[in-house]
């Protein structure tokens, strides 16, 4: 096969401060609460991934972590092992609205899918979870809340929301997961992160995880985290190496067919399709239909349940085209995606490497075909120059139209899916306001408590 093999941006520096370990070769060989270790036989789960061999030890030990690592690495299982151990060693009461533990997600889709998570790695277990996000009724979340919760999984903005109203209080948070951070910060969660950081008791246990570690976001990680055990894991090479990238040049006025003769080809079994915008995934999905191809929609206009049933329509393979915006496809973790069409040539050039990223996953082939016309040169150079390489052209005989010359707007014409500061991921706000002062003080050291593991100790922050 002809592989045009994309050097991956480094996401993360290699920093001094990388712990230097051996992988841990099984679960096995990590000192875990039983029932998990059952849970994740019942998984075929026997080898660590990189970052849970490294951050699993340490965290269940007590120690505060600072994860360099993409969606796609098994870190949710890095954050999730070591909270669900503690929740089954120390066997802590949930008061009702002031959760034990929190994560923190940029997405709803991401918050559900780390609640997915949680649910299997405990499925032997007893624990309290609920899940807060916009764009739902709050009732719901109200009375999981009042219930007392183990694990509150949340986007910002609700979370904010219902502290507001006095629905949830941070004070008996013992384990705090900061997830996505870099992508918590281009949806212009700062404001909202602060005033959640700034209300959690100081003696805790934090997690802070990251696909790359710019200057602002190392700064709200040393805000955050005491002492942290530092690792890295540059993202999965192998899944982007097994990665066929190719640039298909098109005229405007092709564009659809030239997506629907690829897409009835007969080695295209799951595809997803980014358009710039949310009108242009719908206007896109009308017009597959017409040529017979059923496809379904997601972005951030979309109801959160029919969000959650086009995804489940895709995983279930009832539908195999996806046609998705860049934030509606965040953090998406679907097996199998056997291409990714870029329809529309994303504005922002990183926004490449998270779409093609969900094709070849889970060690699978995966091709990446970008749709290119003469108005989207720009954006295919931004794209060649960020990987450090050019795509290779499929039909090099065709040439570029020439541009129409109407100007462009970042971020594009329907309010689709650009990388702009305070958008909402679809039905999340940003909170914001003003910080309120540290809690501080809070006499919860958990490690008090902790008779098996005594090392888990609390940030002093
Ligand atoms: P994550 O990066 O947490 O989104 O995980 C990516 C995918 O890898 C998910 O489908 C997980 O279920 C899967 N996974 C996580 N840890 C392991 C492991 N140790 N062995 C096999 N698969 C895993």
């Amino acid at each position: 096969m002809n592989r045009s093999v994309v050097a991956v941006p480094r996401f993360c520096e290699r920093s001094p401060t990388i712990l230097k370990r051996t992988p841990l070769k099984t679960f096995e060989s990590i000192d875990l609460f039983e029932p998990l270790k059952r849970a994740l036989a019942d998984q075929d789960y026997t080898t660590p991934t990189p970052i849970q061999a490294q951050a699993i030890p340490p965290a269940v030990a007590g120690q505060d972590i600072l994860g360099c690592a993409q969606t796609g690495t098994g870190k949710t299982a890095a954050f999730a092992l070591p909270i669900l151990d503690f929740l089954g060693h120390e066997k802590p009461r949930a008061a009702p609205n002031r959760p034990t533990t929190l994560v923190l997600a940029p997405t709803r889709e991401l918050a559900i899918q780390i609640g997915d998570s949680f649910r299997r790695y405990g499925k032997h277990m007893k624990f309290h979870s609920a899940l807060v996000y916009g764009g739902v009724g709050q009732a719901g979340q109200v009375s999981s809340l009042r219930r007392g919760v183990d694990v509150l999984i949340a986007t910002p903005g609700r979370l904010i929301d219902l502290m507001d109203q006095g629905h949830v209080s941070l004070r008996d948070v013992q384990i705090f997961v900061l997830d996505e951070a870099d992508r918590m910060l281009d949806m212009g969660f700062l404001p909202a992160l602060k005033k959640i950081i700034a209300a959690l008791p100081s003696q805790r246990q934090s997690m802070f995880f990251s696909a790359t570690l710019a200057p602002k976001i190392r700064e709200l990680a040393n805000s955050l985290l005491f002492n942290p055990v530092s690792i890295n894991v540059t993202p999965k090479k192998t899944s982007v190496e097994l990665i066929e990238q190719r640039l298909r040049i098109v005229r405007r006025e092709n564009k659809v067919s030239s997506l629907t003769e690829l897409l009835l080809g007969k080695d295209v079994t799951r595809s997803i399709v980014f358009t710039r915008t949310k009108h242009g995934a719908n206007a896109l999905v009308k017009k597959l239909d017409k040529s017979g191809i059923q496809a379904v929609a997601i972005h951030g206009n979309k109801t959160q349940n029919a969000r959650q049933k086009a995804l489940h329509a895709f995983r279930s393979d009832q539908i195999n085209v996806l046609v998705a915006t860049d934030v509606a496809a965040r953090g998406i973790d679907i097996d199998g995606v056997s291409h990714v069409i870029n329809y529309d040539m994303p504005v922002e050039p990183e926004s490449y490497v998270h779409r093609i990223g969900r094709t070849g996953r889970a060690g699978a082939d995966g091709i990446a075909i970008s749709f290119c016309t003469g108005d989207e040169r720009g954006e295919l150079h931004a794209i060649e120059s960020l990987i450090g390489q050019k795509l290779k052209i499929e039909n090099p005989e065709e040439r570029f139209e020439a541009p129409s010359g109407a100007p462009k707007s970042r971020g594009g014409g329907g309010g689709g899916g650009g990388r702009g500061r305070g958008r909402s991921g679809g039905g999340e706000r940003s909170g914001g306001g003003p910080s309120r002062g540290r809690s501080g003080g809070s006499s919860s050291n958990h490690s008090f408590g902790r008779n098996k593991k005594p090392g888990r100790h609390a940030s002093a922050r």
